[in-house]
């Protein structure tokens, strides 16, 4: 089947075939989520410069109008006869590669949205998920052992790729499952246990972009706005962190320079945020949050006062140009194929 999916997005997001398509995407906006981009694309939630250029070029040559999420809701509700094609990129986390990725929106005329963690930003803190792959790259010792639940759960590392890889997926979906607090201690027991000391501060490649480079990217016209202060699955934290992850994230920023009133839920599924976490976006007064499930949005779902606005779905921007123009131009509404 795989091949025959490729030549349907391959002869689909021709600019003929494409067009006659996006007709139908007029009263839809397709939002990208996007985490890393590097020059040689490649590790999982990567996309590479090269290829986010190209997916430009195409949308660009559809017509499709490219832009950042909170000026796109604006635009559609004060002009909601101007029913164009819109695509809107948003880039999470904060990592120092949107510096590269906005050079190569601004080349082509359009604008983004960043959701940056301020403890990330601050460099108070380094993503744990990035803390799990260097104990796999540092680690002097094979197998370490984890309070999971009631029980202790073996981890074992080696030489062998597919093993590494079972044990961090292992390692990133149970970590998912458990409070900040729970996740901060488990990882320290595998960096004490893999004989590795984790740094304070992230290692370079780990890094985030700092406060005056964010300024910075808000000056050229880029919306930087909240995605928490430290990352946690808001759902499995108490009322009183939950609230305190959302409402400080948008004070610290509103030191710096005056963020996009926008809110990016931390890893996004519905079992990650609630009906708790909705109110508080909206008692902050922002205009919108948005989440990571799967689905187009719709003039209606962007109307003030809709509960929509403020869990609107978002697609993962695939590391392939044909895939991301299919989705863009709104085949994947049509043929029920995943990213
Ligand atoms: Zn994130």
């Amino acid at each position: 089947m795989g091949f025959l999916k490729d030549a349907f997005f391959s002869i689909s997001s021709e600019p003929a075939v494409a067009r006659l398509w996006s007709r139908s995407m007029t009263n839809s906006v397709a939002v990208f989520t996007l985490h890393r981009l590097e020059s040689n694309g490649g590790g999982s939630n990567t996309v590479g410069l090269d290829t986010l250029d190209q997916i430009l070029t195409k949308l660009a040559q559809h017509r499709i109008v490219v832009d950042s999420l909170y000026r796109t809701i604006t635009d559609i509700n004060s002009h909601p006869d101007n029913i164009r094609p819109r695509v809107v990129f948003t880039v999470d986390d904060g990592y120092t590669c949107f510096a590269d990725a906005a050079d190569v929106f601004e080349s082509h005329g359009f604008s983004a949205t960043l959701f940056a963690t301020t403890d990330f930003v601050s460099a108070d803190d380094w993503m744990w998920w990035d803390k799990i792959e260097y104990i796999l790259k540092n680690r002097t010792k094979d197998k370490v052992c984890i309070e999971h639940g009631e029980n202790a759960r073996l981890i074992s590392f080696g030489a062998d790729e597919s093993l590494n890889n079972t044990a961090r997926q292992f390692l990133e979906e149970y970590l998912k499952t458990v409070s900040s607090r729970e996740r901060q201690s488990v990882i320290e027991q595998c960096a004490e246990q893999a004989g590795v000391v984790l740094p304070d501060s992230a290692p370079p490649e780990y890094r985030a972009l700092n406060w005056s480079q964010l300024k910075g990217l808000h000056e050229r016209g880029f919306e930087i706005a909240p995605h928490t202060v430290s990352h946690p699955i808001l759902l499995n934290e108490d009322s009183q962190n939950s609230e305190r992850q959302i409402v400080e994230s948008y004070r610290v920023m509103q030191k710096h320079f005056t963020p996009t009133p926008v809110f990016a839920y931390p890893n996004g599924t519905e079992i990650d945020f609630g009906t708790r976490e909705m109110n508080t976006v909206r008692d902050l007064g922002l205009a919108a949050a948005v989440s990571t499930s799967p689905g187009y949005i719709s003039s209606a779902m962007l109307t003030t006062g809709s509960d929509s606005l403020f869990s609107l779905p978002r697609f993962y921007c695939p590391n392939n140009v044909q895939r991301a123009v299919a989705i863009a131009t709104g085949l994947r509404k049509y043929i029920g194929m995943a990213a």
